[in-house]
């Protein structure tokens, strides 16, 4: 795999960066945080105002005091003690580009369950398949072609991830859907990420497969490190630093809000959740595990 990949990275770099340079003018709205000087956008996951972080909060505060053990007092769950069952889609074109091998796979789940060691979630591969279809395999963010395509495939229920892997074009590695999404559109539910960001796939700097680490974070409940800016309550998680906007590359001692409030500590660079190249992001905190553990629980079941 690796070779044929390195044979191929040539061909795949310049069809992103041509890819790029068509479609970026009309994916800049969608992705506000999108690097304009990146060939790749790293997350096309929604990022959501300070106004509508705010109101989703409220109603998670509202749900969770309706739980067992929910409101005050949260006790988080023990390191691997909740399984997340895992459904792999592999969408290939007509002609199989796309393709990825069952060691792919594999190596993609063990990064996962590595990023995850300290949090309660596990996650095991329940069946991975490989469908052809050209529509599919290009279906962008909020496509007619991702709808078709997740409602002919999804897999499970609240409790279930299902991963979409496919050639979404924009230059895009992925995004993903919220716990608290998944009630107002089932079918919707699940992570999709290109391809080549598996481990050893061709989409450099981002090919050690934390995208995937990424856009699961979202999928459990995680925002962006540098949500909400400077200001307010950020991410919602109180030991990530506060971080104006997205790093890119890996910029150790960045601190992007120094003033006021927010002004505690260098930027998260090396969190899962921020933008940083693969290779500069290794860590959750554990006030994310928490998070996720949480709000995992309140809106998935699990
Ligand atoms: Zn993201």
């Amino acid at each position: 795999m690796k070779t044929l990949i390195k044979a191929t990275s040539l061909v795949v770099a310049i069809a992103l960066s041509s890819a790029v340079s068509t479609t970026h003018a009309a994916n800049h709205k969608a992705f506000e945080h999108a690097n304009s000087k990146s060939k790749l956008l790293r997350c096309g996951t929604k990022t959501p105002s300070l106004k509508e972080a705010e109101l989703k909060e409220r109603h998670f505060d509202t749900v969770k005091r309706g739980k067992p053990g929910g409101g005050s007092g949260y006790t988080p769950r023990p390191a691997g003690s909740v399984t997340v069952d895992v459904y792999v889609h592999i969408i290939t074109n007509n002609s199989g580009d796309g393709a990825l091998s069952v060691a792919d796979v594999s190596n993609q789940l063990n990064v996962l369950n590595n990023a995850y060691i300290n949090s309660p979630f596990t996650f095991n591969l329940v069946n991975s398949h490989t469908v052809a279809n050209n529509t599919w395999y290009t279906a962008g963010h909020g496509s007619a072609a991702e709808r078709d395509m997740k409602n002919a495939l999804r897999a499970g229920d609240s409790t279930d991830l299902n991963i979409y892997t496919n050639n979404m074009g924009g230059g895009l590695l992925g995004w993903a859907t919220f716990p608290s999404d998944y009630a107002s559109n089932p079918s919707n539910d699940g992570v999709v990420t290109l391809y080549a960001t598996f481990p050893g796939g061709s989409a450099a700097p981002y090919n050690e497969g934390d995208t995937m680490t990424h856009e699961v974070g979202h999928w459990l409940g995680l925002y962006h490190t540098f949500q909400g800016g400077c200001k307010g309550k950020g991410d919602y998680v109180a030991d990530t630093a506060p971080e104006k906007s997205p790093a890119y590359g890996c910029p150790i001692g960045r601190d992007s809000c120094t003033k006021g409030k927010g002004s505690s500590g260098v930027d998260p660079i090396t969190n899962f959740m921020d933008y940083s190249d693969d290779a500069c992001m290794y860590e959750f905190t554990t006030g994310q595990s928490n998070r996720a553990d949480e709000l995992s629980n309140v809106y998935r079941g699990l």
